[in-house]
């Protein structure tokens, strides 16, 4: 069982820890700060090393408890233990398009009744999905822009805590999520609130306040179908 250090502390970029298996390319550590992907974020890259020993992180994945670091070459079975580095410009831009992209959906549910359907984020660019249920035009793409960076510009604190599941079952607004995809025998669930706009349940890793955001530009707009809508958007 691996401690995610990234749930408590998004903005830690280096750790020290304890090698629980080494196989070959494949490390499993005790505590990690690498994300290993979902909800839309890619997994981090980065090294693990230690003295003159040092690997690229190429791949992180899930695996039960776990979490595997998945490294361009062998470490040696001895190593006992590793320090991570995450490439952290790569990560911290995924933070921000992460949080940008809850700002959105915050946004257009609000103004619009639009629910999110899908997002997906890189290190320059986001996209999101969502069933929008009115005329899908450049004015409203317009004014969805708009809205996000005033709400942006706003500079609200992100907040991270748990609740438990009943008390986000009983949360209107955490309902629209997925949070019917938590599975049962989960009992906190990790909640990522953008103050006054948006609340969700979430596993990803945010910025502390939305002015490290900056602004967002929607770069592309379409219509895949009535319920279908799709923006990109990049920040500035
Ligand atoms: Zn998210």
């Amino acid at each position: 069982m691996t401690k995610e250090l990234f749930l408590r502390d998004a903005y830690l970029r280096e750790f020290e820890a304890e090698v629980v298996n080494l196989n070959g390319r494949e490390v499993v550590l005790d505590e990690t700060a690498f994300y290993p992907g979902g909800g839309g974020q890619p997994p981090d890259k980065g090294t693990l090393g230690i003295g003159p020993i040092s690997a690229n992180v190429v791949d992180v994945r899930r695996e039960g408890g776990d979490i595997v670091h998945v490294l361009d070459a062998a470490i040696p079975g001895t190593v006992r233990t590793l320090r991570g580095t995450l490439d952290w410009e790569r990560r911290y831009a995924h933070m921000r398009h992460h949080t940008a992209l809850h700002v959105l959906s915050g946004v257009i549910w609000k103004n619009f009744g639009a629910k999110v359907t899908g997002g997906r984020m890189h290190a320059d660019r986001a996209r999101m999905d969502f069933s929008f249920p009115g005329e899908w035009t450049a004015e409203v793409v317009g004014e969805i822009e708009r809205l996000t960076n005033e709400a942006l510009a706003e500079e609200r604190p992100v907040k991270v805590y748990e609740l438990s599941r009943e008390e986000v079952l009983a949360n209107p607004d955490l309902i629209r999520t997925q949070t019917n995809l938590v599975p049962e025998r989960v009992e906190a669930i990790r909640i990522v609130e953008v103050e006054g706009i948006d609340t969700q349940a979430d596993g990803g890793t945010h910025v502390s306040n939305t002015r490290e955001v900056g602004k967002i530009e929607i770069t592309n707009h379409k219509s895949k179908g009535r319920q279908n809508k799709r923006v990109e958007f990049v920040l500035r």
